[in-house]
């Protein structure tokens, strides 16, 4: 009975893992105590390493995804996902390299990218970009409207940027580049050109609808034109680490941005026409996207914020 409980258990936490990533992310940042249900188990996440290139891996457990340059400079690391999962992230780097994490970069102050902070930061210097210290400092209230407190001083980046830093480290220009006001108002997407090998934080996710942050800076169009702007200058055959999801490429983007223009187009057309949300998600208005809607972000939410967008400042629809 034991055993049987322990797999119920399992599979529990691996359908709560596959459901709602980033929900839990914010529950586990927030002082609120959340339901029993949604308490993520870190005990039986297990992490997945994945050899992206020679000195590029990519990590999954609970949270973000990460990604690490290895080589005999030291270990880059790109965000840390959960605090319980820091022994469990070490040991797996253990089995990568045998050089200590030099440098941590926050793609963005999502507590399911950045919860190890305090955990690595004594020993690594924490990077991110300006508006990512300043979120942690100070707090603020999350994307789904729970408060999101202040990191204590050992989780903060003590590193701090605003347009672009490169990294020069274990043979690679490693360049970290500031997306404005795209998931949030301080996303950073990191190129190994070397590897050929991208890690674009939030901006691209395959959970479906993507969360975009509007409390924080978050701006679906920003999303849209900073990827675009963004690829435009790698290649085409860059391997692609997102924000949640298994290892991608370039095609998967070009998919996951066109949808995004193409929800958008819809949305604003239907509110030149005098729409409102309502009659939007009556009409089945993305129905084409359903499958997308299964996921953290339901078609009715995506529709809120996409009108929100197309009708803001003017008050009248624009694309
Ligand atoms: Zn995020």
């Amino acid at each position: 009975m034991k055993s049987r409980s322990s797999l119920l258990l399992t599979w529990a936490t691996i359908i709560l893992i596959l459901a709602a990533p980033c929900l839990m992310a914010q529950t586990a940042n927030s002082h609120t105590p959340p339901a029993a249900a949604q308490q993520p188990n870190f005990s039986n996440v297990e992490i997945k390493v994945t050899k992206v290139a020679d000195t590029v891996y990519m990590l999954e457990g609970m949270g973000g995804n990460i990604a690490v340059s290895v080589g005999d400079d030291g270990i880059f690391m790109v965000d840390d996902q959960f605090a319980p999962m820091a022994p469990k992230i070490k040991a797996a780097l253990k089995g990568i390299s045998d050089k200590p994490v030099r440098f941590l970069l926050n793609t963005h102050y999502h507590g399911d990218h950045v919860g190890g902070n305090a955990e690595f930061g004594p020993a690594a210097l924490i990077i991110a970009q300006d508006n990512v210290r300043k979120r942690l400092e100070e707090g603020t209230i999350g994307w789904n409207g729970n408060k999101v407190p202040p990191t204590p001083k050992e989780g903060l980046p003590v590193l701090t940027f605003n347009d672009r830093l490169t990294l020069h480290l274990n043979g690679e220009d490693i360049r970290i580049t500031h997306i404005p006001n795209a998931h949030t108002d301080g996303d950073s997407v990191v190129f190994f050109p070397q590897a050929n090998v991208v890690h674009m934080g939030d901006l691209f996710v395959t959970y479906g609808f993507p969360i975009v942050d509007v409390n924080n800076g978050g701006h679906v169009s920003g999303m849209i034109a900073g990827i675009e702007q963004f690829f435009s200058a790698l290649p085409a055959d860059v391997k692609v680490i997102p924000g949640h999801g298994p290892l991608c490429n370039v095609e998967d983007v070009r998919k996951f941005v066109a949808m995004m223009k193409e929800t958008r187009a819809l949305v604003a057309q239907a509110a030149q026409q005098g729409k409102t949300p309502e009659q939007m998600k009556q009409a089945h208005l993305l129905a084409k996207y359903e499958d997308l809607g299964k996921g953290m972000i339901k078609a009715d939410q995506w529709i809120d914020l996409l009108y929100a967008e197309v009708t803001e400042k003017t008050g009248s629809a624009r694309q």
